[in-house]
This record gives C-alpha cells, sequence and structure tokens, in this order.
C-alpha cells in the first residue's frame, strides 16, 4: 500500500497526517475499548478530536458503509447460495453486521478523520523541531 494516501491511513488505522502513529487507543475487536480515538498522536502531536463532537459525522459514514456491507451480503447470497428467502437473507446480513461492527465503528471513525486532517510527510520532523526548541528555552 502507498504511503502518503488517504486509503493507507484509513486501512492501517494510522494518524492521518504522518501515518506512523496510531489512530486508536487498541485493536477494534478489543471490546473494552472499541473505537476508541487517542486524544493526540504519539508521533507528530496531531489531534485527532478536532472539536467536541468531532466523531458524530461519522455516523454518515458509518451508514454508507452499512449499506456497502448490505449489498455485499445480497452480492454473496446470489453468488454462493441457490435459494434466497428473505429470511437467509436477514440473518446473513444481521449476522454480518454483527462480526463486523467493532471494524466498520473504527473504519467510520478513521474515514471522517482522514476527511478533514491532511497528510503532512514533514509532520514528525517538524514536531521534533518544536521540541527541541522548547527544551532549549527551558534550559
Ligand atoms: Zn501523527
Amino acid at each position: 500500500m502507498i504511503k502518503g494516501t488517504k486509503l493507507y491511513s484509513i486501512l492501517k488505522m494510522k494518524c492521518p497526517q504522518c501515518q506512523v502513529g496510531n489512530f486508536f487507543v487498541a485493536h477494534p475487536y478489543k471490546l473494552s475499548t472499541m473505537g476508541e480515538v487517542k486524544k493526540r498522536c504519539s508521533k507528530c502531536n496531531q489531534k485527532f478530536e478536532l472539536e467536541t463532537g468531532f466523531y458524530q459525522g461519522s455516523y454518515y459514514v458509518s451508514y454508507g458503509l452499512g449499506v456497502a456491507l448490505f449489498i455485499a451480503v445480497v452480492v454473496l447470497n446470489y453468488m454462493f447460495i441457490e435459494t434466497i428467502t428473505p429470511t437467509s437473507l436477514m440473518v446473513s446480513f444481521v449476522l454480518a453486521l454483527i462480526l463486523l461492527a467493532p471494524i466498520m465503528y473504527a473504519l467510520s471513525k478513521s474515514i471522517w478523520a482522514t476527511m478533514f486532517i491532511k497528510y503532512d510527510k514533514n509532520a514528525i520532523t517538524k514536531y521534533q523541531k518544536i521540541l527541541e526548541d522548547d527544551s532549549r528555552i527551558k534550559s
């Protein structure tokens, strides 16, 4: 996967600015911290919650992902099951939704943040320079 693209930070769940630091507190399937975003990037200090309630907008992304999942489930049903009933379709969709809920929740937040935070390949160097200047002033 090419570094510097939005897809890289979304799928690798990295900081949208430096693409090195982790975006989430833990893996999406660790249910106790499911979808919990870090306050700041540990590598470039990018703030992840740009404003209060920032991630409420990710519900729209989540809705889109849900529709995409439903279409995928319908296509897979047509490909692998001979007689499709509304019940089998419903059961397979609900099952897919339950199994993929943590990853969809995380992806929606990751996509939402990536829409607003730009990639900067020098982000870490810039942050380290700020820290260096800071320590020079203090000493
Ligand atoms: Zn970062």
